[in-house]
Order: structure tokens, then sequence, then C-alpha cells
């Protein structure tokens, strides 16, 4: 129902401090756009946060390490100069064994410890899926083309896209056709024999998804994670001094360096629509807020389907954003340990860096056989940090804290989490005291964060990474779904800016600076 307009002192408002709707904000501050930036929890940062989770110990609460945000990205909005500093980059990766002889991965001498023959074939296939994972990395930093339009900028969307996969040659072109729809288990399986290097690389495939290394598209999913960490170059595989919060709150420093207000505490429960077209927000607390353009950094079901209201949509448009598939599957498990953990056969350089739990593929597989009945895995493939190795003030002196990402958790298991959390957390406490031993007899406190929990407190749908699965039906053109894949909506003047949108989950900030990009060449 279209109501009377709300004034306008604002260009635009981002509904949303996540990071996506901060570097959403800055960018049109620094275009001279005033921007209104509303906030419902008292922080910034959404999934990208630090926080306390027992007395003195900090973690960052959802994502725990940067290694997606192209350095471009990060010098044009000058988060150095706004409070941004590493306290570790390049961070090794190590895939952990029972057997106390852990891979250094990207370690060629490591490599041929374990199979001369893997370690020859490494660099022919790390150099292919780099020409690939280029062909990817060109694809995120532009809004996707609309199908069937005749937009000469859709177009030559499309012709590029074209392009680039002409230029990657014939025989790559074919190789890259061949493998892209197929899934990581039989392509890493053809290429490699040690199940230690196999299993590391198809959790990285599947990190944050809603699949297994056997499903069909996880090579796409492994491509695309290499296609943000190439982005990223020397801000890869990063640690934050203060963790993740850190990067939002530099990014927060921009926007109001630039110009942009930021409220927190600021929760909208609708979005205004007035002759057609979205004219600002109502505050949970009722308070009435005009803007020229809304733009949504929550994901596609709240934006849709509870602040705008499925009356202001058609109901083709309202069926596929209630089919989009957004419960996920990854946990987070932070201890507060009394000293150091110690895993078998792992050095210091190493304990600060990523450790993965993912001794064979088989084992990541199994573990995801669980989720499908809507059960948690026994036995659970991790990626832990000790990021106090690399930040002592994240702890009170000497001691240390550990995250993990946990896969795989279901967002709701029969019986509801309150009767399966103590089990999921034991089985969690019990693969880590495999590999580090009498880590048990450290832990001070401990938290768990299931995709239910992770949806409660940062307020993601279905506490999903990606904001929705990043699958080929939700991919690229169609993501979230066709009508709303640009940005735009089918409601004028809104636009969505976060994880939901291409190029989907991770702090990278690019889905918020395409969605400002967008609206800049529109305003122009
Ligand atoms: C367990 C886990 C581990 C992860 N680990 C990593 C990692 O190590 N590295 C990495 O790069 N990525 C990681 N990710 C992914 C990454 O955290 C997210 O993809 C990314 O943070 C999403 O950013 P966003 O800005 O799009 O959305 P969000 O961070 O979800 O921000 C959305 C914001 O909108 C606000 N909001 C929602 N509704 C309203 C409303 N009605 N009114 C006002 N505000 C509202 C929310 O409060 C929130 O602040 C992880 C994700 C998970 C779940």
């Amino acid at each position: 129902m279209s109501a009377a307009a709300p004034s306008s002192p604002h260009d635009v408002i981002v509904i949303g401090a996540g990071h996506n709707g901060l570097v959403c904000a800055a960018t049109l501050a620094r275009a001279g756009r005033s921007v209104l930036v509303l906030e419902a929890a008292e922080r910034v940062g959404g999934l990208a946060v630090t926080r306390e989770f027992a007395p003195g110990f900090r973690v960052s609460a959802g994502a725990h390490l940067l290694h997606q945000m192209p350095a471009a990205l990060i010098a044009e909005l000058g988060l150095p100069e706004h409070g941004l500093r590493l306290a570790g980059r390049a961070l090794p990766s190590t895939a952990l064994s029972e057997d106390g002889r852990p891979l250094a991965l990207g370690e060629r001498a490591a490599l041929d410890a374990c199979s001369a023959a893997d370690a020859r074939a490494w660099p022919a296939f790390e150099a292919r899926l780099g020409r690939f994972a280029g062909l990817l990395q060109g694809l995120l930093a532009l809004p996707p083309p609309r199908l069937g339009t005749a937009s000469w900028s859709d177009r030559r969307a499309l012709g590029t896209l074209a392009l680039r996969l002409r230029l990657l040659g014939r025989r790559d072109m074919r190789e890259f056709l061949r493998i892209i729809g197929m899934n990581a288990y039989d392509l890493l399986d053809d290429e490699f024999g040690t199940p230690l290097l196999k299993g590391a690389l198809g959790l990285d495939a599947v990190l944050g998804t809603n699949f297994g290394p056997r499903a069909p598209g996880t090579v796409l999913t492994l491509l695309y994670r290499l296609a943000a960490t190439r982005a990223a170059g020397s801000a890869a595989l990063a640690q934050p001094v203060g963790g993740m919060g850190a990067v939002s709150e530099a990014l927060a420093n921009a926007a109001r360096h630039a110009g942009a207000t930021i409220r927190t505490g600021a929760a909208v429960k609708r979005i205004e629509v007035s002759n057609d077209r979205a004219s600002g927000v109502v505050l949970e607390s009722g308070e009435t807020l005009g803007a020229r353009r809304v733009i949504s950094n929550a994901d596609a079901r709240t934006t849709f389907l509870r602040l705008l209201g499925p009356e202001h949509l058609d109901t083709g448009f309202v069926r596929r954003v209630d089919h989009y598939r957004s419960r996920g599957l990854a946990a987070k498990f932070h201890l507060a340990l009394e000293r150091a953990p110690v895993f078998t056969g792992v050095g210091r350089h190493a304990l600060g860096g990523r450790l993965l739990v993912a001794p064979s593929l088989d084992y990541v597989e199994r573990a995801w056989n669980h989720s499908k009945y809507g059960e948690w895995s026994r036995a659970p493939a991790l990626e832990i940090t000790v990021p106090t190795l690399n930040d002592p003030a994240l702890a009170p002196a000497g001691r240390h804290v550990l995250s993990a990402i946990v896969q795989y958790a279901p967002y709701a298991p029969e019986g509801g989490w309150a009767g399966e959390r103590a089990g999921f957390a034991a089985a969690i406490r019990a693969v880590l005291e495999a590999h580090a031993p009498g880590i048990g007899a450290l832990i001070l406190a401990e938290e768990l964060l299931t995709p239910a929990d992770l949806e409660r407190e940062f307020g993601a749908t279905g506490g999903h990474w990606h904001h929705g699965e990043l699958a080929f039906d939700q991919f690229y053109m169609v993501r979230p779904v066709p009508g709303a894949a640009q940005h735009q909506t089918p409601v004028a003047g809104l636009y969505l800016c976060g994880a939901s949108c291409h190029p989907g989950g991770g702090v990278m900030g690019i889905a918020g600076r395409n969605a400002a990009r967008r609206v800049l060449a529109e305003a122009a």
C-alpha cells in the first residue's frame, strides 16, 4: 500500500552496518551522497565483530580471518589510516594429522616428504586453478549482467564474460567447462594421492556451504574462494589487530570521515513505500526516516519478506525468495585457555596460522552425511585459529583463545539445540583432544554458536555464512533470485548490498561496493 512519502533529508538510508553496509555507505559518502546507516545491534560489523565471550577473553565471534577483502578496496577506503592494522598476514595453513605428522600446505618440501608424485603435480594444478580463479576474479568486482534486456551495459557485461572465457585459450577453456560443474572430491582424487592435501582442499571448497566435497558445484566454490583470495593480494589470510571487529571499526571510521552518519541500536521494522517507490524506513521505536533510496545489508529473506512485505511484490517473486535456501551449517566454537595449546607436531609458526582438521576427503564427506538428516557431525571438520598468538591483548596475560569454525551443525536438529548442544560440544572437544592431547585440561570457559545462535545474535537468516547458499541456482546472474540480481529490486529505490547478492559472503566488501556503484551510476 502506498503512503505519503516521509520527508527525505538523506539521499540514502543503509539498513545494517555489516561490513558490506559500511563499505556501501563509505563509497556513497565519498561520492558526496548524504548517507544514514541504521544498525539493529549496539555495535557495527554484523558477522565481522570482536566481542568478549568469557571475562577478559575476546574473540572474532563470526568471521575470524581476513582473506577475501581486495587490497585495492582497503587502499581506496584508506582503512590503515582509519585504524586497521594486521597482527599477522600471509598466515600459514596446516593440515593436522592424528599421527603427529601434519602437512604444511603450499610448501613444496613438505608435500615432497608425503608424496613425490603429488609434489610434482602440484605446481601445474595450482597454476591451472589460478588461471580459472583469475577468470572468476574479474567477475567478482562487477555487478552481473541482466539477461534478455536491450541495455548496452548488460550486453557489454555478457560480452566481457564470453571474452574472458575465450581468452583462456582453447585448452584451458575446455578444461574450465569440464570441471566447473564437478565436485571437488573427484577433481582432487584425480590429481593427488595424499589424503591430508585432498582433505584440506576439500574443506576449503565447502567451508560455509551446505555441501560435502562430493556435492556437484564444489569445484566452483573452491575456485570462488581462490578468486577472492587472489583479489585480496597482500591482505590474504590475515589477522587484524583486535580481531575482525577492527575491520568493521575501520570501515565505520572511513564512512564517518566521508560524512556518513551511523546509528547503532536502531532496528528497522519496515521499509516504507510511497508512490511505488521505497521512500524511507520505520524503526522498531516508531521513528520514521525518509530517504530517496534505501539499501539493505540485511539478507534477502529479511529484506523482502519481513521489512518490505510481500504485498509490494508479485507472487512469483515472493515464491522465489521463499525458496531461497539460507540455512547455515557452520558453527563457531570458542575456548578460553589457561595457556597455549600444543597440537601434535605443530610448531609455533604454524600454530599462529590456520589449522585444519580434514584428514581426508572421506572424513569431510562423512562429517557432512549427518547434516543431511538434521544431525550434527559426530566427527566434525574444523578450521582452527589461536588468535592470541599473534595478538595477545585478546586475553589476559599468558592466557589464550581458540576460535574454530565447525562443520557441520544443522540449523534445527530434530528435538532442538537445547538437548543436542552438550553432545555436539563434547564431539568438538574430542576432535580437539585427538590433535592436541591435554587441551581439555586447559579449558577455562567455552562458547558454542550454532547457526541458530548466529541467526539470533547477528540477524542473518539461517545463520548462513553467505546469507544464502552459494550454489549454481543461486549464483551470479540469478543471485539471490532473478529480478533482484543486480543489487536492484522490483521496488524502485530499493537495493540490496549484503552477502545475499553477488558475489556472496566472506568479508570481501565487494557486494557493498558494487551496490554503491550501481546507485551512483543510476543517479549520474
Ligand atoms: C561461522 C562463520 C564463520 C565465518 N568465518 C569467516 C572468515 O573467517 N572469513 C571470512 O571472510 N568470512 C567468514 N564468514 C562469512 C562472513 O562473516 C559473512 O559472509 C559476512 O560477514 C557477511 O557480511 P554482510 O555485511 O553482508 O552481512 P552481516 O555481517 O550479516 O551484516 C548485516 C547487518 O545488518 C543488520 N541488520 C539486519 N536486519 C536489520 C534491521 N532490521 N535493522 C537494522 N539492522 C539490521 C545486522 O544486525 C547486521 O549487522 C563466516 C561466517 C560464519 C557464519
